[in-house]
């Protein structure tokens, strides 16, 4: 069975093409800059790379174009559209409306589009486009909607609600979704599987520490509590936002900033997180360098991030009552010993014994252990894969 993964955005479509009785990738790439002069596809397919340089108009034309790559004479992968079996679609928000991975018809194509746009109103509108895309151009493919959210849908209710009068919540559904859902899910089971371990039997913090980050509870294979919240700007400071802040801070600094509701935001969005604290970047490579050459705020932002996601961890514990695993996971939580270093610094209490020197082993893209052998709680390095979770669960609907 072959699975097309495809991760859609306003003007940009990314894809995999997966054997799901292998698991392995056959083809993968991405158009960028679909409805903009300038559209580009690159696309790595049989042993080889091609860029594409069509004009994309919008994202039918787009999804064409990854199906000629797919069918290519030189670096194509299948002989005919037909050994594609189905469409995984990656959805960031789903609200209440669905609780898991969803077999797309008119309904559910409806409800997407009547319920959800406004609670991921950059995401959710795109992903329905490359939907509506996939199915003009293959018509007879089964898709499915793969929710970010679907995974913190087994959150107790005194976990996700906020302290808001009840009915404004049933009214407007403004409650704690989460998000990055299918990363927390798939490096919580491979921590279960490295550690020859049933799932059902572990207490695992998983932190997904990328531009966007979020820290999840994972117990008995379970989501009980996560840092995301209505959308994801809560939880931890991130490259450029701020993450959870007092709402009356946002009332105050808008009132002398001159900022509408909106723009707000738009700012805690995009201004803020550890490029707001260190005023040089959001990338965490540039902090640490910062911070190597002295520079104080760079140290700072590093500090705050670690602190912040620290205080999730041992938060988590406490509501699992235990801990027996923390994975790190994401282009920060994969790469940047510092981090791990410092969040896992002082958590002795707990019965982390952190391996200083196995965390600063090169990324080999393998799952790395950096507790010394022993430790009561594990830490370990998983990649993730969200692509392959989306394939999974396709291929387990169908
Ligand atoms: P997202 O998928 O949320 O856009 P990523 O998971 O790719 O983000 O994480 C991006 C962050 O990971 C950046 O802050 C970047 O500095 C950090 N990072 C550190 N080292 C690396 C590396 N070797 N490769 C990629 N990202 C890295």
């Amino acid at each position: 069975m072959k699975i097309l993964v495809v991760n859609a955005g306003s003007s940009s479509l990314k894809y995999q093409l997966i054997d799901m009785e292998t698991e392995k990738v056959l083809a993968k790439g991405g158009c960028e800059r679909i409805g903009i002069p300038g559209s580009l596809l690159k696309a790595k397919g049989n042993g080889g790379e091609k860029i594409y340089t069509e004009d994309m108009p919008d994202h039918k034309k787009a999804i064409r174009l990854v199906l000629d790559a797919l069918l290519d004479k030189d670096i194509g992968v299948i002989k005919s559209m037909d050994e594609i079996d189905a469409v995984g679609h990656r959805v960031v928000a789903s609200g209440e409306y669905f609780k898991k991975t969803t077999l797309v018809d008119e309904n559910v194509i409806k409800t997407l589009e009547e319920k959800t746009f406004e609670l991921a109103p950059l995401h959710n509108p795109a992903a329905a486009t490359g939907l509506r895309a996939c199915m003009d151009v293959m018509p007879n493919t089964p898709m499915t909607l793969v929710f970010d959210t679907s995974f913190h849908a087994t959150m107790p209710e005194k976990a996700y609600m906020y302290g808001i009068d009840y009915n404004d919540y049933k009214e407007y559904g403004v409650r704690k979704y989460g998000a990055h859902g299918t990363s927390h899910k798939f490096v919580s089971s491979e921590a279960a599987k490295y550690l020859n371990k049933n799932i059902e039997d572990l207490k695992i913090v998983t932190c997904h520490l990328g531009n966007g980050s979020s820290i999840t509870a994972v117990d008995g294979g379970k989501c009980v509590d996560t840092s995301m919240g209505f959308t994801p700007l809560a939880g931890v400071l991130m490259g450029t936002r701020s993450g959870d802040i007092d709402a009356s801070a946002v009332e105050f600094l808008a009132r002398k900033k001159g900022l509408s509701h909106t723009d707000a935001v738009t700012y805690l969005n995009k201004k803020c997180g550890v490029a707001g604290i260190s005023g040089l970047s959001s990338d965490f490579r540039d902090l640490c360098s910062g911070m190597e050459n002295g520079n104080e705020r760079c140290a700072l932002a590093l500090d705050m991030f670690a602190y912040q996601v620290k205080r999730f961890v041992g938060a988590y514990a406490a509501v699992m009552g235990g801990l027996d695993c923390i994975v790190f996971t994401a282009g920060i939580g994969e790469n940047t010993p510092t981090v791990r270093e410092d969040v896992c610094t002082g958590l002795e209490f707990l019965g982390v014994e952190f391996d200083s020197k196995a965390n600063l082993a090169i990324n080999d893209g393998s799952i790395r252990e950096i507790s010394k052998p022993g430790s009561k709680v594990k830490v370990l390095i998983i990649p993730t894969n969200e692509e392959l979770v989306i394939a999974r669960e396709t291929a387990e609907l169908l």
